[in-house]
């Protein structure tokens, strides 16, 4: 990082360019994460999920930093990442019943537990919310991080608001490089889809964001669930909205019909086959065994791939609904809304 104190005589726009421009290191050396993070500094760390734009969860100034480089709006609150449930009830007032037997069952791992705040939680994190989504992320690195930390890290996903969200290092920095001073870099993720979000609605646990965490194995715990659909005026979780997850293409779904391959300016996605009449360098295989949790890990990188290449469209092949193809379902429908 630059010091702009010792550039007290810089012109204006070397003051912007020195402000807004900083080399970004990307290391797997947790120290030199955790230095920036006590001082106050934003850092992309990996989780089994995706990359996160952490920062201390109880520095409101350093939250607000989050929002700045992501650009996302202050009304979409974050995420509270900490080490384990004994850390977590310190944020939060009371956990329900069935919340403590998820915790119990999958954590670390790819859920957020929506719980009623304390005032140790500043407002900024949870937009005015009364309450706030714990997670326990399942990445060893970043474990190692956040139980070395006295603090808890807000963190959303390090791309900016709206893009499609990163599952490598790589990822990350083609967009927040010279933003942000540290990758953590933790290898491609593992499960590749965010956190399943779970809150309790009318007394009743609801299944906010469809995610990392399939239904079914939520359900093997506390019995049946249902899912909280949305609605677009009043989204209780932003996370939520229709178009969200979006690459610049247009992204239709479905497989193109007869003779639109003929244009050679189109991707397309698929779950196990590739399809003919697309150049093969224009398409992207989920997973050719059908697995879906291979393809799940896939389905951003696919989506960042194709939007970078010289074609126009984006064809998308659904994946079977159930288990983690819930999550990839919704990723593709909302990149293509
Ligand atoms: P991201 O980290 O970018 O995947 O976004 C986190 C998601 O969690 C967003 O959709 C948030 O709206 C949602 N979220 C975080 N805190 C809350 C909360 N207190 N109530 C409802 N949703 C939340
Ligand atoms: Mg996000």
């Amino acid at each position: 990082m630059f010091n702009c104190r010792a550039n007290e005589d810089a012109t204006l726009a070397e003051k912007i360019l020195l402000v807004t421009f900083m080399i970004t290191t990307i290391s797997t050396d947790i120290l030199q994460a955790e230095a920036i993070l006590r001082s106050g500094g934003v850092v992309a760390i990996p989780t089994e999920t995706v990359y996160g734009l952490a920062a201390n969860a109880l520095d409101a100034k350093a939250v607000t930093s989050i929002f700045e480089i992501k650009e996302r709006p202050f009304f979409d609150p974050l995420i509270v990442h900490t080490a384990s449930l004994e850390r977590a009830r310190a944020f939060v007032d009371h956990i329900p019943d069935w919340a403590e037997e998820l915790f119990a069952m999958f954590s670390p791992g790819p859920m957020t537990i929506i719980l009623k705040k304390r005032s140790i939680i500043p407002d900024i994190v949870t937009s005015g919310l009364e309450t706030v989504g714990i997670r326990i992320p399942n990445h060893a690195l970043t474990l190692s991080l956040l139980n070395n930390l006295d603090f808890p890290l807000s963190a959303p996903s390090a791309n900016p608001f709206m893009y499609v969200s990163p599952t490598s290092s790589e990822h990350v920095n083609k967009q927040l490089g010279g933003k942000i001073p540290y990758i953590l870099d933790g290898g491609s993720c593992n499960v590749g889809v965010e956190s399943t979000i779970i809150a309790e609605i009318d007394g009743k646990p609801s299944i906010l964001r469809l995610g990392g965490l399939p239904i079914e194995d939520i359900e093997r715990v506390i019995g049946s669930i249902s899912f909280h659909k949305n609605s677009l005026s009043k989204p209780i979780s932003p996370g939520m909205l229709e178009s969200h997850y979006s690459p610049r293409k247009k992204v239709i779904l479905g497989r193109p019909a007869q003779g639109v391959g003929e244009n050679k300016r189109i991707g397309y996605i698929g779950f196990e086959f590739p399809v003919d009449g697309i150049p093969i360098h224009h398409q992207r295989i989920l997973s050719s065994t059908g697995a879906l949790a291979e393809a799940a890990r896939n389905v951003f990188g696919a989506l960042r791939e194709l939007d970078s290449l010289d074609i126009e469209l984006i064809y998308a092949e659904l994946v079977p609904e159930l288990g983690l193809g819930r999550a990839i379902n919704d990723r593709l429908k909302r990149a293509a809304a």
